[in-house]
This record gives C-alpha cells, sequence and structure tokens, in this order.
C-alpha cells in the first residue's frame, strides 16, 4: 500500500500561517514598517492604493540586504534576528519570527529592491506566492523597497473577506500610528492613492503625539514620569476635561510596542476616577518599559497581547503615576507617588501572597463595569409603590418647573414601577423606559467602540463551546466584529471556539455565550456589510447585557442613565425602533384632569 502521509507543500504550509499573521492589509503594513524599523531606517515611506488591496509599499533607508538574505528572507523562519532559544527571552527587535515575509509571499505578488550600503549595485527579485519569477542585479538606493501587490490574489475566499475600502485604511492608520508614535526620531510619510496624508519629520514624542493626533493636543495633556525597579512608565495623559465619548485616543505600548490590555486600561480608567463623567475616555499615550525577560511577546501570532510578570503590581503602578500625574497638574491634590494608598497597599503583606493576578482581578469585578457600577447592590423594593411617588411629585411639580434652566444637575427624579423613570423638561414631564434607554445607550457604546482596545473581562476559566458545521464557519467570519466588542474567543480546530474573554458590560459567562449562539444561527448565509453586521451584533449585545434593567433605581443612577441616553445620537428609539422615552406637555395632563 502507497504511503498516504505527505509533507505540504512549502506555500501551502506558508499560506496557513498567514492566515494567523496576515489578516488584512494593515497586517501586511505592520509587518513591513517593522521590518524597516528593525533594519533601523531613519527614513520610512508607506505608499498604499485601494486600502492596500492593490499595492502596500514601504521603502526604507535602512541596512539593506544582500543577494543572498534578499531571496533568504522569503524563507520561512528565516530571520536575522534569533539566533538561539536564549535569545527568545530578550528580544529587542520587532520581528523575531522569521515568518511574517514567508507567510505575505505566499499570498501576494511581490516585488523588493534592496541594497546594502558597502555594496555598488543592489537586488531586485520578483515573486508571485513564493514563486521567483525573476532575480536581477539593479541599480537602487541603500535600504530596502517593497511592494506588495494584489494581496490574497491566490486566495479568493480571502480577499472576498476583505472588508469596505475605507474599513481596511482605518486598520492600516491605526498601524501607521501605533508605529509611528513610538518612533518619533524616524521620519514617517503615508500616502493613500497619491495623495500624502501624513508627512512626520523626526522629533520628540511630544511633537509626535501632536503631528499624528492633531486637534491641539498639546495644552490637552500632563506628562507623565515615574520609574521604579521593575517598570518605566512615560509618556502624556489627557486632562480630565478632554476626555470624550469616542475610542480612539489611547496607546498604551509596552517597550515600544503596542499592545492591548483591558486589564491595564482600567488601572488608567481606575486613575480618573470621580475626574471624567460616565461613559467618558481619556486620552493617553503611555509607554511602559520593562526588562525583555519579563514579558512575553510571543503569546499572540500579532503581538497585539503581551504576558508580563508582576501584572498586579504595574496594574497599581500605572495608577499611581496616572494620579501622580494628574496631582502634579493640579487637577487634583496632589500625592506622593510612593504614599500613594495604591502603592501603598502593595507594600504591606499582600505583596508576598503570591495573588494571582487575574484571581484578584476578578474579584473585583464590580469595578470593572465602571458604568454599570451604579447599578450594583440595589435592593429590590427600596423605591416606593407607584403610586405614592406620584403623590409625592405634585407638591414640588412647580420648583421642578424650573429644572431646565438650572440643568440637569438640580433635577430630581421619580422612579415608576421599577420601569419607568419620571421627571420635568420644560413645560413639559419625560417618561423614560430604563430598560430601552439602557440598550440605547449600550447600542451606541458598543457602535462607537469599534475601533481600539475592546474593553474585554478576561476569563479566570476560559470555557470552550462548540457549534454546528455552519455556525461553526459563520463565527469564524465575526470574530472580528465580535472582538471589537469586547469578546475574546478563540478558534480552536473546527467546530470548538475557547471564550477567554467577554465585554465588560456582561456579567456572566453563560449569557455571553448563549448570545454567541444565537448570533451564529441567526447569521448564517445572511450576507451583510460590515456596517450592517455591526449593528445587529451591537444590538443584540445591548438587549442582553440590559436584562436586568427592570428594577429598582436610586436617584444618582436614575440621572446617569438619562443624561446617558440624552448624550445618545438618537436617543428617541432603540435599535429594533421601540420608543425610549415619552414627552407629555402640561396641556395634556390638564387635559386628562378635565376631562
Ligand atoms: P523577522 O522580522 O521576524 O525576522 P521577517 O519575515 O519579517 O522576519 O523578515 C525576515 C528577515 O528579512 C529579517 O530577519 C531581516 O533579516 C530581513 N529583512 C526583512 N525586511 C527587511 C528590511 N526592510 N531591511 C533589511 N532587512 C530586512
Ligand atoms: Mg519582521
Amino acid at each position: 500500500m502507497p504511503s498516504v502521509i505527505q509533507l505540504l507543500p512549502d506555500v501551502v504550509a506558508n499560506q496557513i500561517a498567514a492566515g494567523e499573521v496576515i489578516q488584512r492589509p494593515a497586517s501586511v503594513v505592520k509587518e513591513l514598517l517593522e521590518n524597516a524599523i528593525d533594519a533601523t531606517a531613519s527614513k520610512i515611506q508607506l505608499i498604499v492604493k485601494d486600502s492596500g488591496k492593490t499595492l502596500i509599499q514601504v521603502i526604507d533607508n535602512g541596512t539593506g540586504m544582500d543577494e543572498i538574505d534578499a531571496r533568504m528572507c522569503f524563507e520561512r523562519h528565516a530571520t536575522s534576528k534569533v539566533k538561539t532559544a536564549d535569545d527568545l527571552f530578550k528580544i529587542n527587535t520587532l520581528g523575531f519570527r522569521g515568518e511574517a515575509l514567508a507567510s505575505i509571499a505566499s499570498v501576494a505578488r511581490i516585488e523588493i529592491q534592496t541594497r546594502k550600503a558597502e555594496e555598488e549595485t543592489g537586488t531586485k527579485i520578483v515573486l508571485h506566492g513564493l514563486d521567483v519569477k525573476s532575480q536581477e542585479v539593479v541599480a537602487t538606493p541603500t535600504g530596502t523597497n517593497i511592494a506588495v501587490k494584489t494581496l490574497f490574489y491566490n486566495i479568493p475566499a480571502r480577499r472576498k473577506f476583505l472588508k469596505s475600502d475605507a474599513v481596511e485604511f482605518k486598520h492600516i492608520l491605526e498601524e501607521f500610528q501605533r508605529i509611528a508614535i513610538p518612533y518619533h526620531d524616524i521620519s514617517f510619510s503615508l500616502t493613500h492613492n497619491e495623495k500624502e496624508m501624513f508627512r512626520l519629520s523626526s522629533g520628540s514624542l511630544l511633537q509626535r503625539v501632536h503631528q499624528v493626533l492633531g486637534r491641539n493636543f498639546k495644552e490637552k495633556l500632563v506628562s507623565l514620569n515615574e520609574e521604579t525597579d521593575v517598570v518605566k512608565i512615560e509618556g502624556y495623559i489627557g486632562k480630565p476635561e478632554f476626555a470624550r465619548k469616542t475610542r480612539g485616543d489611547q496607546f498604551l505600548f509596552i517597550n515600544k510596542r503596542f499592545f492591548r490590555s483591558g486589564y491595564l486600561h482600567h488601572a488608567i480608567m481606575g486613575a480618573y476616577e470621580n475626574l471624567i463623567g460616565q461613559g467618558l475616555l481619556p486620552s493617553y499615550v503611555i509607554f511602559l518599559e520593562i526588562e525583555p525577560s519579563r514579558i512575553d511577546v510571543n503569546v499572540h501570532p500579532t503581538k497585539q497581547e503581551i504576558k508580563f510578570e508582576n501584572e498586579r503590581l504595574i496594574y497599581n503602578y500605572l495608577k499611581a503615576a496616572i494620579r501622580h500625574a494628574l496631582g502634579r497638574s493640579g487637577v487634583i491634590p496632589s500625592l506622593d507617588f510612593e504614599q500613594d494608598p495604591a502603592i501603598v497597599e502593595l507594600i504591606r503583606p499582600k505583596r508576598h501572597e503570591s495573588v494571582k493576578d487575574s484571581l484578584s482581578w476578578s474579584g473585583k469585578k464590580e469595578d470593572f463595569r465602571n458604568w454599570e457600577q451604579m447599578y450594583e447592590g440595589i435592593e429590590a423594593g427600596t423605591s416606593a409603590p407607584p403610586s405614592t411617588e406620584i403623590q409625592t411629585i405634585i407638591p414640588n411639580w412647580d420648583d421642578t418647573r424650573q429644572d431646565d434652566k438650572l440643568g440637569s444637575e438640580s433635577r430630581s427624579y421619580i422612579q415608576v414601577g421599577q420601569r419607568y423613570i419620571l421627571f420635568n423638561k420644560g413645560s413639559g414631564y419625560v417618561l423614560v423606559d430604563q430598560k430601552r434607554a439602557h440598550i440605547r445607550y449600550l447600542y451606541e457604546y458598543f457602535l462607537g467602540m469599534g475601533n481600539n482596545s475592546p474593553a474585554t473581562q478576561k476569563l479566570l476559566f476560559p470555557e470552550t463551546f462548540h457549534l454546528g458545521h455552519r455556525e461553526s464557519a459563520t463565527l469564524a467570519e465575526i470574530l472580528d466584529e465580535l472582538a471589537k466588542i469586547g469578546f475574546d474567543i478563540e478558534a480552536f480546530g473546527s467546530d470548538t471556539f475557547i471564550l477567554h474573554g467577554i465585554p465588560e458590560v456582561m456579567d456572566q459567562t453563560s449569557r455571553a455565550i448563549d448570545l454567541i449562539i444565537k448570533l451564529t444561527e441567526n447569521f448564517h448565509e445572511s450576507h451583510m456589510t460590515d456596517d450592517k453586521l455591526n449593528q445587529v451584533i451591537a444590538a443584540n449585545l445591548a438587549t442582553e447585557a440590559s436584562y436586568h434593567m427592570d428594577r429598582s433605581l436610586k436617584q444618582e443612577e436614575m440621572k446617569q442613565l438619562v443624561d446617558k441616553l440624552f448624550a445618545c445620537e438618537e436617543p428617541f428609539r432603540t435599535p429594533s425602533g421601540k420608543a425610549c422615552f415619552l414627552e407629555y406637555s402640561f396641556e395634556h395632563l390638564d387635559k386628562m384632569f378635565n376631562t
């Protein structure tokens, strides 16, 4: 009998690897920019066409490659950066796995020109899906010029699933910013469809932040600077009064590498506690510097999640450093870094316990659902029955009539039947449906958070679940979308998934899994546009996460909910079109009494 085991052809093996590393044009951008930085370039040009679907080109003035390396670099595990397993623990360069170029080349057409400074001529190579089409000696400037054309040309299914140009370009822009900010001593340019979008000259971090984020950032920022044995914390944080509803200007770097961390984001939000309104986010560009051997950047193929020792310690340091910086800037009374309660607490016995980071984190779960915290610990039945509530409002009717002039601060709210909130407004009164208001608010919250660090609550015990064939395919397709709103789901084999994290606003893993199953069942075969898909997911999740909203609320909670609703772009209706509130005039009331 002939043997049945065969080795996968190289190109297939690389395409499989590419599936992990190269998800979209932005992933190529990231890898190419990182290579240029690793090659110590001082000037890097990024040129893209059609959001990278047609062309992604990076031109650098770095070390370049000789003829042999120019060929070698497309081999799997070809890297000049790691020579022994030991090197893996002290990585300082951005790339090190030696698979990016091999992966990219297996799914695109490549043209590379490269020359080392000490050589007179350079090398030009053309590859189609790893087949070398030509190789010649050329005259070319020192450095590397690599063009990646028609990404996924040989994997139509992947090409088809690329998102709209606007979405893909947004991802490219994000990658560009995440690299341009930390490498402020390198000049960068970004040209899209022949139009120059950015030209960043080398300069200080502050100048770069200013150039990249724009919008008069300078006066809005407070600088951050703190050093301990374990970590150095530097960067800029936004003054509380400039906090905004939208995400996008939150950047965390570890050893100059962008990373996501719901955990550390929470530390930052904690430092701003009581300084910014509910639902608002401060801007931040924070750099952590930790000895490379203490972190593991290899945990995620695209290296955006990072494991490090002493997570809890860093959490507390970061929080204290921010409070300290805000203190120095006069926003809050100044505190010495070492005397900060967060640090003092750390120095006390706890330090010697081996507390598992995630354990202590989930132990304080309420803290994490910042906006939801207000609903915690409310005992049923604390509000009076509806009829007496209505009576108590009448004596104050005239006073509260003035409320609109005074603003919502002084307004009083009455809860009706654990379902509605009643308050005066102008020459009438408003009845808000609590649950629907909450759904509307969450819906917009989820849609608005699409572009950066989803607020994820990591599960202490990841949950494995299984789906049918079609549902699995659907889920695989919407994983990206779900990640944006805070789900951390790993595909594990064809029909198995592991839930590692759920959106902060959800409080039960089982509900989260039910929701995912429901979503995948409803979704298959309905080909939706990205925007529509986002909306459907957001609407479902908002509804699911509001299941507990029919209950009694305190004054402050009612105020917050009402404020949030009216801060929405579309406060009138739930995503499914039901009214969130009703507005009545006093005339209407008078009429009712006159009948
Ligand atoms: P890694 O960056 O993980 O080493 P890559 O596949 O990204 O793997 O690159 C493979 C190798 O090709 C690098 O280690 C480097 O030696 C070389 N290389 C890639 N891009 C450049 C560049 N722009 N300039 C010089 N050398 C490069
Ligand atoms: Mg690389």
